[in-house]
């Protein structure tokens, strides 16, 4: 998923940065309070956000980010680790509260647990027909065996698999791909679409014509051709 990391500290903002790169997400990190209001509304599912910032207060950046019309789910990251701090930030909106220092693994796991409540789901596992992945373990499986997939077309299945009822453009699907530092990218999600096309069927992806992509079903016969 997009995610935004607000942190002014360069050692910890680039281990957060790598750390949850190298987990699939394109994160794109700020180190000030304006330069995230700028990234706003940036089709992230998450931000990741310190409170002590050069320019201001990060909870000051709630109110903006609550306008969205889809808000993503915020987890502020501080020093901060009164109960009177924990419970203004998450008064203020945020969905959970990591205090420093803390351990990456953990914060990754508290931000998919953040991102699944923001999707309306419960089980940690996505289930639709034959297809199941667990974003813990990164493993997607049709009829119980395991899909090769790269981290591009991971992040794809995911963005659509999380929300199969809706249409995603091109335009999200390359935000679920790439950070900020995309560079030139053309044609990139017709060409990861048509390879899991290969690799789940035809059916799997729904080409909504003028709009974008929708997930659409993979059939239960991909256990049959293995001996
Ligand atoms: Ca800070």
């Amino acid at each position: 998923m997009r995610v935004l990391l607000v942190e002014d500290d360069p050692a910890l903002g680039s281990a957060v940065r790598d750390y949850l790169a190298r987990d699939g997400h394109a994160v794109d990190w700020v180190e000030r309070a304006g330069a995230a209001r700028a990234c706003l509304p940036g089709n992230y599912a998450a931000i990741v956000l310190d409170l002590g910032l050069p320019d201001g207060d990060g909870l000051a950046l709630l109110p903006d980010i609550r306008r969205q019309a889809e808000p993503p789910a915020v987890l502020i990251l501080t020093a901060r680790d009164r109960l009177s701090d924990r419970v203004r930030g998450l008064d203020a909106g945020a969905d959970d509260y990591v205090v420093k220092p803390f351990d990456l693994p953990e914060l990754a796991a508290r931000l998919r647990a953040v991102a699944r409540r923001r999707a309306g789901r419960h089980a940690p596992v996505i289930e639709l027909g034959a297809l199941t992945i667990d974003p813990a373990a990164h493993v997607v499986a049709r009829d119980g065996c395991p899909v090769d997939l790269t981290a591009h077309e991971y992040a794809l299945v995911v963005a659509l698999a999380e929300h199969p009822q809706r249409v995603l453009t091109r335009t999200q699907l390359e935000d679920t791909l790439y950070a900020l530092d995309r560079g030139t990218v053309s044609n990139v999600v017709e060409v990861y679409v048509s390879r899991l096309r290969r690799k789940f069927g035809a059916g799997a992806i729904r080409t909504v014509r003028g709009i974008g992509y929708q997930w659409g079903a993979v059939d239960g016969d991909g256990g049959k051709a293995r001996p």
